[in-house]
């Protein structure tokens, strides 16, 4: 059929979007702070290859990712400069990371040793000390030991030490108490450290960070949330000068007329209390469309919100259009993005169900196909 997507769910990216926000994002930065762009779990679900190619453009100059796995991923694309694996790596994880020229975090004398032992006769490991100044995962929260940690990486040639940094754990709270608590006891320990390497980077802030407290910036900011143009508050993102890079679409499947009393979906958990036109999208739970969302979002069709009823199924929704819809198959749905005059934000569909708008996005299965638009 003309003009309608081939693909029966469809996430559309906009390149140029997270161009735009890597842009507003470094626009923001104070003291010459660079900006690493984290594209862990496939870029929150936007496509990594594609997000850290279009974030080096608009003047990223480090990458980030959780796991090596990641980190050899982007290699094996062609994605070149500093590539940062931020996660916990295990002994064949280590080798990937070193195999993808990918800078790994350290804060065990332990781990350091294991780690110039694996370096063998290759370039020196990069190295990035963690402090954990209060998210209580990784790192060690005491200071002492982590500029030990600092001087065993400096002193083996196996090894270079290139950076410190911590994470926050409650950035994202406007007005706690927490953030500005770590942010002293990093800071402090950064002094420490610059005092013994002058040469460190040093990096503390993701996006809520950046955009909370500039002071928490020093030589990088790690942003992921923010470059994809999602509220790190769970606010409207144009509120911070972002713009939202992913847009969730579907096609109607079917559009049926349901008398009143017909139910649609497992479980009956709904039924027309008028006579309508109920729609059938096929995108489900499959796609990442979670069955939490039952009776419970909207989707934009034809330009207006109509309420998404029954229940989430694998492979279908369905929406009341209302008894005087003129919605036929092969029309155009958006379940986030805009349409017409109407916008349904990712931090909308999260709020509902008791979530974030990074679990939204990371949760779009390999079922949707991703395009990119400039
Ligand atoms: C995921 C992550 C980030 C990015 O966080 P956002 O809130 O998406 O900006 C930064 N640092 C670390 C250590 C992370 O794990």
């Amino acid at each position: 059929m003309d003009g309608v997507p081939s693909a029966r769910a469809l996430a559309r990216v906009s390149l140029g979007a997270v161009g735009d926000n890597c842009r507003a994002l470094r626009g923001r930065l104070t003291g010459g702070a660079e900006l690493c762009v984290v594209v862990k779990a496939d870029g929150y679900g936007h496509g990594a290859v594609e997000c850290a190619r279009a974030a080096q453009e608009a003047g990223a100059t480090w990458l980030a990712v959780a796991a090596a796995g990641e980190a050899a991923r982007l290699r094996a694309a062609g994605v070149r400069g500093p590539l940062l694996t931020m996660g916990s790596l295990t002994r064949d994880e280590t080798a990937t990371a070193l195999g993808a020229d990918a800078d790994v975090v350290v804060w065990e004398p332990a781990y350091a040793h294991a780690l110039a032992e694996r370096v063998g006769a290759g370039p020196p490991a990069r190295v990035h000390v963690k402090l954990d100044t209060g998210m209580g995962r990784l790192g060690t929260a005491d200071p002492e030991r982590a500029l030990a940690v600092a001087r065993i990486v400096a002193e083996d040639p196996r090894l270079a030490l290139v950076g410190a940094m911590t994470h926050f754990a409650t950035a994202d709270e406007r007005g706690d108490e927490f953030f500005p608590a770590q942010l002293r006891r990093f800071a402090d320990f950064a002094a420490a450290l610059r005092a013994e390497h002058p040469g460190v980077i040093l990096h503390a802030a993701n996006s809520a960070a950046t955009m909370r407290d500039p002071a928490s910036h020093f030589d990088m900011v790690r942003c992921g949330v923010a470059v994809y143009g999602l509220d790190p508050f769970q606010g409207d993102p144009a509120d911070s000068g972002l713009r939202p890079a992913l847009t969730l679409e579907s096609t109607v499947g079917a559009a049926r007329r349901f008398a009143a009393g017909t139910s649609a979906g497992y479980g009956r958990r709904w039924a027309a209390e008028r006579d309508t036109v109920v729609a059938t999208l096929p995108i489900g739970y499959g796609d990442g469309w979670r069955r939490a969302l039952t009776n419970d979002c909207d989707v934009l069709i034809g330009g207006r919100r109509h309420p998404l009823v029954g229940t989430v199924s694998m492979d279908n929704v369905t929406v009341d259009v209302g008894p005087a819809a003129t919605v036929t198959p092969g029309d155009l749905a958006v379940l986030i993005g805009t349409q017409g005059g109407e916008r349904i934000l990712c931090e909308e569909v999260a709020r509902r169900i008791g979530t974030i708008n990074y679990e939204i996005t990371c949760g779009l299965t390999a079922r949707v196909p991703r395009t990119y638009e400039p």
